[in-house]
């Protein structure tokens, strides 16, 4: 009797190292698909530490970022925004240089970055991809853009709308045209934190073929912000062909990039067309319709993205729903019923949809044509 009773002790206590010792940290893995010749990477390319009006410390960033299902980020510390400066000692490239040891060793590509903080115009600027920080804390932004380009960077224009520096709506003023023409920047984040630019922004993307981005720029904790249970933090999905920091370089400065916030994905018709198609798998090639008679057509949907079609034009010879959600990780079936008897001698149904929450630049919802073959 005491001898089960010490074994159960035993095995209990082993049970609690077990549990103490072997708790793995898991990251949750998103599914945006590879579109054919890219890899769709998932990125930040906008956030803050301790090193400037941050709350965290950089390797906290690189491992929310892992956790989250990330590829790859950037930490871009406020070059002129230093708070800190009496706890802590360093530079401009401080933060990277904490922050990529960490990255190396979860696999998470670390992106060397700073933020040009200006008042409007011109605001403020992400500068990607730089060799050093140090040279571009200046208060002269043209001077420091300079740096930054001769440095090989690719440079964002931030939150164009932010409320604080732009009240009535965003404004590109001569110097924006200035510093374009000059070649100094490439992109503009079109969603920043919980704020989207709206189609004056995306046409000026759409119009000088920036770059978009979805970014969050983030200065707490991004758990604490976003409801990662039930959705995801915002995002730039760039669509690179390979997964190396080079590969990213070249897919920015080619503007291969979409903007993911909420449950919209913005970018150019090319990118998402071949997303939705990889999302998307009709199980069953060939169906039965005839007058008056319902077959379906079943389609999974292998994306974290629920989907959103709206009919783009109705048949004269079959009816097919207005609107139908194709939920994320599901199947769903949509049913197509014969109006008329020319249906039965029709080889191919073609049913034409918009997908409502994927937005092609600057303001068209993709088009996408689901086709199946009926029997005879
Ligand atoms: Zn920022």
């Amino acid at each position: 009797m005491k001898g089960i009773k010490i074994k159960r002790f035993i095995l209990s206590a082993v049970s609690i190292l077990f549990l103490t010792t072997g708790f793995s940290q898991t990251r949750k893995e998103l599914s945006i698909p590879d579109i054919p010749g890219y890899i769709t990477l998932k990125c930040d390319f906008h956030m803050h530490t301790v090193f400037s009006d941050g709350s965290v410390w950089p390797t906290t960033r690189v491992i929310e970022a892992w956790l989250q299902g990330l590829d790859a980020i950037s930490i871009t510390d406020h070059l002129e925004n230093y708070p800190r400066k009496k706890e802590l000692i360093g530079d401009d490239n401080t933060s990277y240089d904490i922050a990529a040891p960490k990255a190396k060793q979860l696999g998470l590509l670390l992106v060397k970055a700073a933020e040009i903080t200006k008042s409007m115009p011109p605001g403020h600027f992400n500068t990607l991809f730089i060799k050093d920080a140090n040279p571009l804390d200046l208060a002269d932004h043209r001077k420091a853009l300079q740096i930054a380009h001769e440095q090989g960077a690719f440079v964002m224009w931030n939150h164009p709308g932010w409320k604080a520096q732009a009240p009535d709506s965003a404004i590109w003023y001569d110097e924006h045209s200035y510093l374009y023409e000059k070649g100094w920047f490439q992109g503009i984040e079109i969603f920043n934190s919980d704020e989207s630019y709206g189609l004056k922004v995306y046409t000026w993307a759409k119009e000088k073929k920036l770059a978009i981005f979805a970014n969050t720029d983030i200065h707490g904790v991004v758990n604490m912000k976003y409801d990662l249970e039930n959705s995801h933090r915002p995002m730039t999905l760039v669509f690179s062909k390979e997964k190396t920091l080079d590969g990213i370089k070249e897919a920015l400065f080619s503007k291969r990039t979409a903007a993911y916030f909420n449950d919209t994905i913005i970018g150019h018709e090319p990118e998402l067309s071949e997303l939705f198609k990889a999302s998307i798998d009709i199980k069953n090639k060939e169906i039965k319709v005839r007058k008056n008679k319902t077959d379906y057509i079943h389609i999974s949907n292998n994306s974290d993205l629920d989907y959103e079609l709206i009919l783009n034009k109705e048949s004269d010879n079959f009816f097919v729903p207005d609107q139908i959600i194709l939920k994320a990780h599901q199947t769903s079936l949509l049913p197509i019923t014969g109006k008329t008897k020319i249906i039965n001698k029709i080889e191919e149904i073609t049913l034409p949809y918009l997908v409502g929450n994927l937005v092609v630049l600057p303001d068209k919802n993709l088009n996408v044509y689901l086709k199946v073959k009926n029997l005879n």
